[in-house]
């Protein structure tokens, strides 16, 4: 962060209330530079990584410069997905709440077009479109740029990934000559830099060094397994690891949903996340994971993209992603605004050349992440089930119960451990695995290549260092009795309903 105040930048005083009031404190450094650039009024070309701050890095500056008594579209944001529109539409809005009047307004595919059109001839400064559902309008007409001052391509590598290129120039061409102009991208493609060189006269560029910087507050983790027992050692990780929220990458969208129904059927809650599903499906999911309702989403890339998350702690890779760019990105949705965060990989044997490419990618080590043996996992599992029990103690209705309880012993000439253990032999009947009766099993895992990998890390990852690299998860686990009181887990007939895991609890600190 740079020590320049965001004050110092020159920013209108509406602005900086509200970027005071969100909690803003410095500027970050693609923010430091962009703005001055921006808001003297000329062309910029900033090449920056995911969570360097690329939207207030725009969005500060133009906002400062529009008039607030025209409800004529001043600024054009294109990003490449609709999720990326809803966000960048979010970051406005709340950049401008000190504002009087102000609209903003996203429009992407898959929304009727009826809402939108009414949305826009009710009129709004900012437009944030997806390049195609932004053309129709243009073309219909029902979108006019006559006012435009400002046209920000946010994300322009992704939005030419994704083809949306012809698109783009398509809008370019149509945006008034002295408009003013910026292009945001994470890498400068021979198209892209093509497209501004044409349409971005005289641009001044800003380039921050960050694919480093982006992985930094990362820790990266790579665990070889075998393709068979990849959801075993999901399942292990998301038990022993102490996350607030969880972004889980795969493949295809047909596994976001069958990879989703298997952890919410171990007692997780947690959601798909792919292009299948409908806009207002998407939304509420995102909207359920920031504010805990969910705590895993399970994702594929392009759903994934953009999404901003602060409480995501942790992302898993599932399946290894198609090129190192899309792990940087699926990295980057944690450790978001200077958190930090944690990178799990999997990786079967095949895949393994993946982990040098990425290291190189991202010019950090890969650790060997260490599954818990199986006594450790079965002494967590005692442990959670202790506190559980524990948690009540304080309840109202136990001195009854005992009462209750005494009485059938006595009866039966029972002792007390019998009738308890009857109990739990209950619990577990009403759910399966309440009780941690049967030890789990070690789960083979491949070694990680040991010819390309022991050489480079002499004297660590030995099969004795094992188990003391990676015990997360047991860390500050005797708070776990105190916490777990505070919310005992709902009885049913007999049982604990689910196994609330180490994070559940940890989520109600
Ligand atoms: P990018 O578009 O570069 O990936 P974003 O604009 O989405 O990054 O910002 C990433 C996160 O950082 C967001 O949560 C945003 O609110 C936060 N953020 C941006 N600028 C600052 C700042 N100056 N201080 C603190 N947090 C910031
Ligand atoms: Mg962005």
């Amino acid at each position: 962060m740079s020590t320049q105040s965001f004050a110092e930048l020159g920013l209108d005083a509406s602005v900086l209330e509200a970027i005071s009031a969100i909690g803003y404190e410095t500027p970050s450094p693609i923010q430091a530079q962009a703005i001055p650039i921006l808001l003297k009024g000329d062309n910029l070309l900033g090449i920056a990584q995911t969570g360097t701050g690329k939207t207030a890095a725009f969005a500060l500056p133009l906002l400062s410069r529009i008039d607030a008594t025209s409800n004529a579209p001043q600024i054009l944001v294109l990003t490449p997905t609709r999720e990326l529109a809803i966000q960048v539409a979010e970051a406005f809005n709340s950049y401008a709440s000190h504002f009087r009047n102000f609209h903003v307004l996203p429009i992407y595919g898959g929304q009727d077009f009826y809402p939108q059109l009414k949305a826009l001839k009710r009129g709004a400064q900012v437009i944030v479109g997806t390049p195609g559902r932004t053309l129709d309008h243009l073309r219909r007409g029902t979108l006019k740029l006559d006012a435009l001052s400002a046209l920000v391509l946010d994300e322009a590598d992704e939005m030419l990934r994704m083809g949306f290129i012809d698109d783009v120039e398509a809008i370019l061409a149509a945006t008034p000559d002295d408009c003013q102009r910026a292009l945001f991208s994470a890498t400068m493609p021979g198209q892209i830099r093509k497209v501004a060189q044409t349409y971005l006269s005289n641009a001044q560029e800003v380039k921050i060094e960050s694919q480093t910087r982006t992985v930094d507050r990362i820790s990266q983790f790579m665990l070889p397994v075998y393709a068979e027992r990849k959801l075993d050692a999901l399942t292990r990780i998301l038990e022993v690891e102490p996350f607030d929220a969880s972004i889980i990458f795969v493949r295809t969208k047909a596994e976001t949903t069958l990879l989703a129904d298997k952890l919410s059927a171990r007692g997780h809650a947690v959601a798909p996340l792919n292009g299948d599903l409908n806009q207002r499906q998407r939304e509420q999911t995102v909207e359920d994971l920031k504010s805990g309702k969910k705590d895993i989403v399970i994702a594929t890339d392009v759903a994934a993209r953009g999404l901003d998350v602060p409480r995501i702690t942790h992302v898993i890779n599932y399946d290894v992603p198609y090129d190192s760019e899309a792990y940087i990105h699926r990295v980057g949705r944690t450790g978001r605004a200077g958190r930090t965060g944690k990178a799990i990989l999997l990786v079967t044997p095949r895949e393994r050349s993946w982990l040098r490419t990425l290291e190189r990618a991202t010019n950090s080590p890969m650790e060997a992440y260490e599954l818990p043996s199986p006594a450790d996992l079965q002494k967590l599992r005692e442990q959670q089930f202790e506190s559980q029990l524990l948690a009540f103690v304080d309840d109202p209705k136990l001195a009854k119960a005992m009462a209750l309880l005494d009485d059938i012993a006595e009866r039966n000439d029972m002792d007390i451990a019998m009738i308890a253990g009857a109990l739990a032999c209950g619990m577990e009947a009403a759910q399966p695995g309440a009780l941690p009766l049967e030890q789990p099993s070690a789960l083979p895992t491949p070694s990680a290549s040991p010819k390309q990998r022991d050489p480079r890390r002499s004297g660590g990852g030995r099969p004795g260092e094992k188990r003391r690299g990676h015990k997360p998860g047991f860390k500050g686990k005797s708070g776990y009795r105190k916490e777990g009181g505070s919310r005992p887990p709902r009885t049913g007939g007999g049982g604990g309903k689910g196994k609330p895991t180490a994070r559940q609890t940890d989520r109600r600190r």
